[in-house]
């Protein structure tokens, strides 16, 4: 059976096809600057080299039919037929309070999604969009959809309840929804399997920091609190994104430098984080080499990095009132040997110990950190949300 899974953005999809019997990727791509004259189609097939190819793609339909043509391509190509897709999966941002697992698409469910839109207006349009080229193309191939806050629909009210006007959430649905949560629930799955300790058993922190960062509290494999609220601007400090900040700071520099909502909100998503400290990049490579290279500004935008992640792993350790196992995925957390240093440092009062040799890990491989006399197990798990969104996809076709 083949799963294509599919992350549909506003001018971007990028897709991944698996084959389901032996969990292998048949060829992964993606369609960049559609609704433009020049979009890029990058596809990378399996044992074959990659391809490349410019062409006018003006909407998501035309994008997923070159995609679809690319996978069956006499040279290129790793199908025979598009018949041999058996499923689609989507990966969807924002399901809500609807949804607590993935499902499939009915009529209902796209119902539900749209009224979301609200809620994540750049990205669940998109996702429709996606959904609907799927269907242009593909007829009634089923398709299934995995959201990203499904995993956190488990948080007791304590945790996802902010404490502001009770009507902004009975009317607008205000509250705290998290995210990467089909991430927090591979990575600390993962981490159950490779320590051999049944996940119902375990208090899990996991640190999924990339270039967008978050906390998650795992109690018996139910996440329990998560950083990132309404919104992915909650939280963690991130590459463009403020993370934590006192409300009153919002209104303030609006009135101070005249800004509008949009400005505001923008300055807080796309101009903040590393980027804003360091004055240089969002990206944690260029703040370390730039921090080697004695600039005060990358130094300070990583101390604040760390430490947010620190907070946050010491703030769950009181949620759970304990933590056995710590975990770091997504880019930084994945490769940033410095970084884990300068949080575990700061986390021996929990019984962290870390093992500076074990931590110099090559990227892509599941491993543990800590030292063998460590109170909590610290490993690294390369995160992979597409793989969660083929299993889900299949459970669901196949039941
Ligand atoms: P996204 O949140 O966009 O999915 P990723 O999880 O792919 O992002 O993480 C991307 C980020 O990972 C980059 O912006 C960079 O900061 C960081 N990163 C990647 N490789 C390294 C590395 N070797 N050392 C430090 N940081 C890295």
């Amino acid at each position: 059976m083949n799963v294509l899974v599919i992350n549909a953005g506003s001018s971007s999809v990028k897709y991944q096809l698996y084959n389901m019997n032996d969990e292998s990727v048949l060829a992964k791509g993606r369609v960049e600057r559609i609704g433009l004259d020049s979009a890029i189609l990058t596809h990378e097939p399996e044992g074959k080299s990659e391809v490349r190819e410019v062409s006018e793609i003006l909407e998501h339909t035309t994008a997923i039919k070159k995609v679809l043509d690319m996978l069956v391509h006499r040279e290129f190509g790793v199908l025979h037929s598009i018949k041999e897709i058996d499923a689609v999966g989507h990966r969807v941002v924002h399901g809500g309070e609807f949804f607590s697992t993935s499902v499939l698409v009915t009529e209902e469910v796209k119902k539900k999604i749209k009224h979301l839109f609200d809620l994540a207006p750049l990205h669940n349009p998109a996702h429709m969009l996606g959904i609907n080229a799927v269907e242009a193309n593909m007829g009634d191939v089923p398709q299934v959809v995995v959201f990203d806050t499904a995993f956190h629909q488990s948080m007791p009210p304590e945790a996802y309840m902010y404490a502001i006007p009770k009507i902004w959430y009975s009317k607008h649905k205000v509250r705290r929804y998290g995210f990467h949560g089909t991430s927090h629930q591979y990575v600390s799955e993962r981490a159950s399997r490779f320590l051999n300790k049944p996940l119902d058993s375990l208090k899990i922190v996991s640190a999924h920091i990339g270039n967008g960062a978050s906390c998650a509290a795992i109690l018996n494999g139910k996440s329990i609190d998560t950083s990132m609220g309404l919104t992915p601007l909650e939280g963690m400090m991130m590459g463009t994104r403020s993370g934590d900040l006192d409300p009153a700071v919002v209104t303030f520099a609006m009135g101070k430098e005249d800004l509008t909502l949009n400005e505001v909100n923008s300055m807080l998503n796309k101009h903040s984080g590393l980027q804003a400290i360091s004055g240089l990049s969002s990206d944690m490579r260029e703040i370390t080499e730039a921090m080697d290279e004695g600039d005060k500004n990358a130094k300070l935008a990583f101390d604040m990095y760390a430490y947010r992640v620190r907070k946050y792993i010491g703030a769950y350790a009181a949620a759970l009132n304990g933590i056995d196992i710590l975990i770091f995925t997504a880019g930084v957390g994945e490769n940033s040997v410095i970084l884990r240093k300068a949080v575990c440092d700061g986390l021996t009062y929990l019984g962290v110990e870390l093992d500076d040799h074990r931590n110099e890990t090559g990227r892509g491989i599941e491993k543990r950190i800590s030292s063998d006399s460590s109170a909590v197990d610290v490993l690294v798990i390369p995160t992979n949300e597409e793989w969660m969104i083929a299993r889900d996809t299949y459970e669901l076709v196949m039941m």
